[in-house]
């Protein structure tokens, strides 16, 4: 059977899509995304701006056949070419199994190989800031697989990352990593193994199997579906037989409190979790009760905002503001959308201009993001303090607020489980922050205003999640009563 680095990949990354690339229905899959389509062209075109620095060999064989590409590789090898580009590596009897790779770069160095006195280094070119472990191991498989090769094991190997930061790989501390998760992966196949569903954020999200997996996950209630049940604490749960929502609702916390992947209110809070799904059934909390009015303001005139930003531009696009006034029961939406990246400075200055048209309502946003950017463009276009610094303390974050107050029957306390659960639609169900991206990005090459209009329209839907989200935890904090929290058992 064949092994090769994209699926070796693949496995680190979550075993049962290796599986499932190997074995799953193609038909099952989710079609591309734009973000992955982009994402993909965003890898080529950093892959083409590192090899236009370096000048190297590539060896020439027919498409797909493997073997001609192995020897076309280790005959530039042989000849003492400084640097490979895309060569094939390959075992041929790895047990029962031929293991072949394809390293981005493959660089000459001093050495006492089979060749002469030198020796191949591999390097890996990756999109990402961080030297991930998983890349890591990319480096390391490939360094395996030219030991076989050159009959010679280097120690180190590089990742040129898209921070221009070369990152040695340190090979004697992961070859003994990659060879355990090898060994894994190939019983996996060998024994052609289904593994168990597990959905999480990462890297459930950006994975074509999604809708497939989660169809399985959700028909058999599994657990990752709770918030806050991650892969170690499944493990445990399972290592202690608790394996359904039910038995989950009936552990009594202490006990969980035992073990150090449960620390501090983590089992309370699942087992409560684990009831307010079993009965669909909304919870407060008994940090709920010690909310103050300036912790979840109600005010004449309150500011909803939501941020779009090209984290690859570092560039934010888009500041949404809907100004909600209770007074005149008017509701007014403010985007201000920044046409080119130079524009980002002026729809800065123009959202100070409105939230200081109402020096005094709270500015309600999700998560710490749009504060946190309040900081960083003051800091950019060197705002003086006065003009930002007071609106840090008319910041809200209402989903700091509803995690600490509530559980609810939702499989994530995101902006869009939230408001969908409590009754609120996107107009645009395609819609999300890296969709937003890849539609600003076709808006710039394009300048086609239905991606300005889409942009807009999914940012003021946001606004008004939130909005919603706010007034729905104001009522339910009011009409929660002490029998709520004896009801919850706490
Ligand atoms: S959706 Fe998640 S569990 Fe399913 S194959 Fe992809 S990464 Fe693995």
């Amino acid at each position: 059977m064949l092994l090769n680095d994209e699926l070796f990949f693949q496995y680190q990354r979550c075993p049962r899509r290796a599986y499932l690339d190997v074995w799953g229905d193609a038909e099952k899959q989710d079609p591309q995304t734009d973000f992955l389509r982009k994402l993909q062209q965003d890898t080529i075109a950093h892959r083409l701006s590192v090899l236009s620095l370096l000048s190297y060999h590539q060896p020439q064989y027919p498409r797909h056949d493997v073997a001609a590409g192995a020897q076309a590789t280790l005959e530039l090898m042989q000849q003492g070419v400084d640097m490979i580009y895309s060569g094939v590596l390959l075992a041929e009897h790895y047990g029962d199994f031929t293991l072949t790779g394809t390293p981005d770069l493959l660089i000459k160095y001093p050495g006492n190989s089979v060749f002469g006195d030198w020796c191949y280094l591999p390097a890996e070119i990756k999109l990402s800031k961080r030297p991930k472990l998983d890349y890591q191991i990319a480096v390391a498989f490939h360094a395996y697989l030219l030991s076989l090769t050159q009959n010679f094991l280097p120690d180190v190997g590089f990742l040129f990352l898209r921070s221009r930061r070369n990152y040695p790989v340190n090979l004697e501390q992961r070859l003994p990593q990659m060879h355990e998760r090898l060994n894994e992966c190939i019983e996996m196949l060998r024994r052609r193994q289904e593994p168990e569903v597990f959905i999480s954020r990462h890297p459930c999200s950006n994975c074509r199997w999604y809708s497939s997996c989660y169809q399985v996950a959700s028909e058999g209630c599994h657990l990752s579906l709770i918030p806050g049940i991650t892969p170690n604490r499944y493990a445990k749960l399972k290592v202690l037989n608790i394996t359904t929502l039910e038995a989950l609702a009936k552990v009594e916390p202490a006990d969980l409190a035992e073990e150090p992947e449960f620390p501090e209110s983590i089992p309370e809070q699942l087992v409560l979790q684990a009831k307010a799904f079993i009965e669909n059934k909304a919870f407060v909390t008994p940090a709920a009760f010690f909310l103050s009015g300036e912790d979840l303001p109600t005010a004449p005139v309150e500011m909803y905002f939501d941020i779009e930003a090209e984290p690859e531009l570092n560039l934010f696009f888009l500041h949404g503001v809907l100004v909600v006034n209770r007074l005149t029961d008017t509701q007014q939406f403010y985007p201000f959308f920044a046409k080119t990246p130079a524009d980002e400075g002026v729809i800065w200055e123009e959202f100070l201009e409105l939230v200081w048209q109402y020096p005094t309502a709270p500015i309600y946003h999700f998560c710490e993001f749009e504060a946190q950017t309040i900081k960083q463009l003051a800091r950019r276009y060197h705002t003086p303090a006065n003009r930002w610094l007071p609106l840090l303390s008319r910041c809200v974050d209402i989903h700091e607020r509803i995690t600490r107050t509530t559980i609810l029957p939702v499989e994530s306390y995101s902006l869009k489980s939230l408001a969908r659960w409590m009754g609120f639609q996107w107009r645009n169900s395609q819609g999300n922050g890296a969709q937003c991206v890849c539609w600003y990005d076709e808006w710039l090459k394009t300048g086609n205003r239905d991606y300005l209009t889409a942009i807009e329209q999914y940012n003021e839907d946001d606004c008004r999640a939130t909005y919603l989200i706010k007034d729905w935890l104001v009522k339910f904090l009011q009409d929660s009563s002490t029998e709520n929290l004896i009801r919850a058992g706490l």
